[in-house]
C-alpha cells in the first residue's frame, strides 16, 4: 500500500515529538514532512515533565544519558507546593509510592487510623521519593531506583527531537504558511502555501501550531471549550536565571497572592515563571513579585504569555489532528502539557495503525482526548479550590468557585471515607490524589475498618518499620548533583 502523506504543521515540542515518534515508527504507513519558522518561533517554555516520558522515549529508542546530557536535564522527584492550602503550608506531590497497600484498602487508612490514634508520622515520610527529594539526593538504578521524571530546556530538547527525527527519514520545511488550502467537496484540508509559493499537500494534517491554531481553528473553526471557570490563570511571565547552587530534583510551585510561581533547576541555569490572573492583578505587578523573588541573577529578559484555559470541542476535525496547545491548555501546575501531547501521538498510531481511517475511529480519538483533558483538569482544579486561604480576592475566588461535579463528589468521598474512587487509566493515580489531597488539608475523617483488625501495636511497628527503610534507603542515596555528575560520566551503568 503506498505511503499517505502526513504533514506536521509546527516544529515546537509538540511538533518534533510526533515526528521523531511517526517518522521512526510509522515510517511504513506515513511519509511525514515537517513544517516550523525559525522566524516565528517556539514557546519556549514547558520544561517540566511527568515519568510516562520515559517510557516514551524507550519506544523511540532514545537513550536516556545521552538525552540528559544533550538538553542539560536534571531529575524531577515531584513538585513542592508552597503556600498553597494555608500561608506557610509546605507539601510535595511526588512521583513514588506512598507506604503500602492490602487488598481491601489503601495506604491512607492505615495511615488515618494511626494519626487518630497518635501513632503515625507526616504521610511523606513513607515515600523514598518524597524524602529523597527532600533530601536533595537521587537514585536511579538497581532495585532502590526512584521514580522520576526530567527538567529539560526546552529548546535543546526540541532540538533533540529534531535531530532523531530527521535522521528517520522526515523531511523539514522552513518557512511560514499563511494559506490552507480546503477540499470544497469534503471540506478536508488538501494542503498548505508557503509564503515561498511552495505548497505542501497531505492525507493527513496534524496541527502543532501552538497557541495560533492555525489550521484546526484558523481553517477549520473547531471551537473551543474554555475551562476558565475552574482555571481562572490565564496570563504568565517567565525568566531565566543563573544556576543557583546544586540543582533541587524537584520543581518548586510557590503560591503567590493571585497565582504561583515555578522554579524549574537545570544543569545550567533555573528556568522561572509566574502564572497569574490578569483580573486579580497587573502585569507589572505580577513581573515585580517574580523578580522579587528569584533565587539568582537574570540572565534572559522576561517574556509574558497570555492563553485561555481549555480545550477544543473536538481535537480531531476533518482530517486534522489538534496536537499540543492548538488542542488546548490545562496550565502548567501539574506540567501535563507535553504528557498529553505525547498522549495524543500514542492516541493516534492505536487508532490509525494503518494510515486510512473512518469516522469510527475519528469519533473514538474525540471521546478519548476529552475525557483525558477533563480528568487531568479535575486534577488540576483541585490544587486552586482545596485551599483555606482567605487573605486575597483570588483564593477566596478559588476557594468559593463552582467545581465540577465528579470532582466534589472525589472530594466528599476521600473526606467522609478515605476512598479514592479511580476510573481506569487515569492519569494521575492514588498516590498523587492522596498526596495533594493531604497536601491541601483534606484528611479523611474515617478509615476502612478492616484496618482495626490490625492491634495498635502491630499498627505502629508497620508504619515505624516502613520509615525505618526509606530512611535508610534515601541515606545511602548520592546528592542530586553528585548523582547528575556521575551519570552523566556513565560510571554507574
Ligand atoms: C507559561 C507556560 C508554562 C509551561 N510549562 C510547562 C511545563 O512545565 N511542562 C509542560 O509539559 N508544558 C508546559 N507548558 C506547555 C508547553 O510549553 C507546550 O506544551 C510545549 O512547548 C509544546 O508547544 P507546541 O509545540 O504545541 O507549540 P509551540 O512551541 O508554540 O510551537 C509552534 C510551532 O508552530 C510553528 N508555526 C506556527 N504558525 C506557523 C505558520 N503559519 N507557518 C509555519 N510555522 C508556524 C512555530 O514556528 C513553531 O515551530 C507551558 C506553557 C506555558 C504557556
Amino acid at each position: 500500500m503506498a505511503k499517505k502523506k502526513l504533514v506536521i504543521a509546527g516544529g515546537g515540542t509538540s511538533g518534533w515529538l510526533a515526528a521523531a515518534a511517526l517518522g521512526k515508527l510509522f515510517d511504513r504507513v506515513f511519509e511525514v514532512t515537517l513544517i516550523e519558522s525559525e522566524e516565528i518561533g517556539r514557546i519556549g517554555v514547558g520544561e517540566a515533565t511527568i515519568p510516562p516520558l520515559r517510557t516514551f522515549h524507550r519506544l523511540l529508542g532514545i537513550d536516556e544519558l545521552d538525552l540528559i546530557t544533550s538538553i542539560q536535564g536534571t531529575y524531577k522527584l515531584g513538585i513542592e507546593f508552597i503556600n498553597w492550602a494555608r500561608k506557610g503550608d509546605n507539601y510535595f506531590h511526588s512521583f513514588g509510592v506512598t507506604g503500602k497497600d492490602c487488598w481491601a484498602c489503601d495506604f491512607q487508612h492505615f495511615w488515618v487510623a494511626a494519626k487518630q490514634k497518635g501513632l503515625a508520622d507526616q504521610f511523606g515520610v513513607y515515600s523514598p521519593e518524597l524524602m529523597a527529594a527532600r533530601a536533595g539526593k537521587m537514585w536511579a538504578y538497581k532495585e532502590h531506583g526512584l521514580n522520576f521524571a526530567y527538567h529539560l530546556d526546552a529548546g535543546l530538547y526540541a532540538n533533540y527531537l529534531k535531530q532523531h527525527a530527521l535522521k528517520h527519514g522526515v523531511k523539514r520545511v522552513e518557512g511560514i504558511f499563511d494559506n490552507v488550502n480546503i477540499d470544497p467537496a469534503s471540506g478536508n484540508i488538501r494542503s498548505v502555501t508557503m509564503r515561498s509559493g511552495e505548497e505542501v499537500e497531505g492525507d493527513l494534517f496534524l496541527d502543532c501550531t501552538g497557541f495560533s491554531a492555525r489550521l484546526i481553528e484558523g481553517a477549520l473553526n473547531t471551537s473551543y471549550l474554555p475551562y476558565g471557570h475552574y482555571l481562572p490563570c490565564d496570563s504568565a511571565v517567565a525568566v531565566q536565571t543563573e544556576k543557583a547552587g546544586p540543582p533541587r530534583p524537584y520543581t518548586q510551585a510557590i503560591a503567590h497572592d493571585f497565582g504561583w510561581q515555578w522554579r524549574i533547576p537545570l544543569q545550567h541555569r533555573v528556568g522561572n515563571g509566574l502564572v497569574y490572573c490578569s483580573r486579580y492583578v497587573s502585569h507589572e505587578q505580577a513581573l515585580e513579585t517574580l523578580m522579587a523573588n528569584l533565587e539568582s541573577k537574570a540572565i534572559t529578559e522576561p517574556r509574558a504569555f497570555c492563553y485561555k484555559t481549555g480545550r477544543r470541542t473536538k481535537a480531531w476535525s476533518k482530517n486534522c489532528i489538534a496536537v499540543g496547545l492548538a488542542a488546548g491548555f490545562l496550565e502548567p501546575v501539574e506540567s501535563t502539557s507535553i504528557h498529553l501531547a505525547m498522549s495524543a501521538i500514542l492516541r493516534l498510531m492505536k487508532l490509525v495503525p494503518n494510515g486510512t481511517f473512518d469516522g469510527a475511529a475519528v469519533e473514538e480519538y474525540n471521546r478519548q482526548y476529552c475525557e483525558e483533558m477533563d480528568r487531568v483538569r479535575n486534577f488540576i482544579v483541585l490544587h486552586y479550590h482545596a485551599t483555606e486561604r482567605d487573605d486575597s480576592a483570588f483564593w477566596r475566588y478559588c476557594r468559593d468557585m463552582e467545581i465540577p461535579e465528579s470532582l466534589a463528589h472525589r472530594i466528599r468521598l476521600f473526606r467522609e471515607t478515605g476512598a479514592m474512587p479511580l476510573q481506569e487509566k487515569e492519569l494521575f493515580q492514588v498516590d498523587s490524589w492522596t498526596q495533594v489531597l493531604i497536601g491541601q488539608r483534606i484528611v479523611p475523617q474515617t478509615y476502612h475498618p478492616i484496618v482495626d483488625q490490625m492491634p495498635d501495636e502491630e499498627l505502629k511497628a508497620f508504619l515505624q518499620a516502613m520509615e525505618n527503610e526509606v530512611s535508610q534507603k534515601v541515606s545511602r542515596m548520592p546528592s542530586h548533583q553528585e548523582f547528575i555528575d556521575h551519570y552523566c560520566k556513565a560510571e554507574m551503568i
